[in-house]
């Protein structure tokens, strides 16, 4: 074997990790400890971290100037839809617990959440947002139906006061 040819790729998904948030480093670990036909493995885990080190890179270097929406909890990685660019974020949640529910209170209850009301939208590369609410629900009784209702109105009211606030975003290629 010769060592004189100098390839510019990574062989293992561990050659980009300095590429990669904590967050996917932590989830392809959790990946690569499962037990499984380890080529396979390691091959998938290199084209998971090749794609996560391109998403991180673009949004640093083409978006790393747009701010996250005031609401956002969390955001996706930009993606090119045509001409349009654009990204995912996640606002604010609102879960309606049944009655009994003690989850408030005690860390090791699983929550029987009766309906969840999610403010989500998308982040254009122009400086537009558009959001809009997200609604799960299942076996509401009378009191379930007043919470969830209660929940939406908040979150139209959230919609409307962030949307007036919007009216006129700042030109995001300003500077
Ligand atoms: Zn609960």
């Amino acid at each position: 074997m010769t060592d004189t040819t100098y390839e510019d790729t990574a062989l293992t998904w561990r050659d980009l990790i300095d590429e990669l948030t904590a967050e996917q480093i932590a989830e392809l670990e959790e990946f690569e400890a499962q037990p499984s036909d380890s080529c396979f493995v390691q091959a998938g885990l290199l084209k998971d971290a090749r794609q996560y080190a391109a998403w991180n890179a673009t949004d640093r270097v083409l978006f790393g100037h747009m701010p996250k929406p005031t609401d956002a909890k969390d955001t996706g990685h930009w993606r090119q839809d045509g001409e349009h660019w654009h990204r995912l974020f996640w606002g604010t949640e609102r879960v309606c617990h049944s009655a009994e529910c003690e989850c408030d209170h005690d860390d090791d209850v699983v929550c029987d959440g009766v309906g969840k009301v999610d403010v989500v939208g998308q982040q254009f590369s122009d400086g537009l947002i558009s959001r809009h609410v997200d609604l799960r629900s299942r076996d509401l009784d009378a009191p379930g139906c007043r919470r969830l209702t209660a929940a939406l109105l908040s979150a139209a009211e959230e919609l409307d006061r962030l949307h007036a606030a919007e009216v006129q975003p700042e030109l995001p290629f300003g500077a």
